[in-house]
């Protein structure tokens, strides 16, 4: 696939920052809030389905070829929560509330017990009805530790152990986080999908 510019499904510039800079210059990545404000509502299941919802309805509204990423936490003793609702696991209250609501809901829950994913799936559609949007995925395994640990990164990052650092997510510098989180991996997939590396 021949691509120049691509439209990014999010009003985050920091998103958009960190995903062109893995992206690299070739493929130019323009933010969703220069052609419209409304954000869809995302009513799949999934992350693939949100993350396929997100990027039709970039495609749509720019007529541009269009990138979107759902990402979240997958909690293993949770089934997978809270999974495509992890911004709004607390029901909107933010970061520090979701965080305490998952440690409350994995109190006296053992280690080998707390096994958890971040998830994030990439999803390119060519035009806003493209059969075949590319799909890329890319897990990040750890577990949730018992208590919040660091200062770096947002969300779920200080609970979240990294096995391969043995430190929190927010406890790795945002370059190092950058280079082996669930983003970078399916960012990675991506740039292979595209013929970009
Ligand atoms: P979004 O896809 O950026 O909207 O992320 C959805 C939610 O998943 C965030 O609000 C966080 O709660 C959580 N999340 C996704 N990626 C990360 C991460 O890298 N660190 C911590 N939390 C994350």
């Amino acid at each position: 696939m021949n691509l120049t510019q691509l439209v990014l499904a999010s009003h985050n510039a920091g998103k958009l920052k960190e995903l062109q800079a893995m992206l690299g210059g070739s493929v130019q990545l323009r933010s969703i809030g220069e052609f419209s404000q409304v954000e869809p509502e995302e009513t799949g299941l999934s992350f693939v389905e949100n993350a396929i919802l997100k990027a039709r309805n970039a495609a749509r509204l720019s007529g541009l070829p269009a990138l979107a990423d759902d990402s979240g936490l997958a909690v293993d003793f949770l089934g997978g929560a809270p999974g495509i609702y992890s911004a709004r696991y607390a029901d909107g209250k933010g970061d520090a509330a979701n965080n305490a609501k998952l440690l409350d809901a994995l109190k006296d829950v053992p280690d080998a017990m707390r096994g958890a994913q971040f998830v994030c799936v990439l999803a390119l559609v060519r035009h806003a009805d493209d059969p075949l949007p590319i799909l890329c995925e890319g897990l990040w395994h750890g577990r949730i530790l018992h208590a919040p640990s660091g200062e770096h990164g947002f969300g779920y990052d200080p609970l979240f152990w990294v096995p391969e650092r043995n430190v929190s997510s927010a406890e790795l510098s945002p370059a190092d986080k950058n280079q082996i989180s669930h983003r970078a991996r399916a960012m990675d997939l991506l740039r292979q999908r595209l013929g970009l590396k």
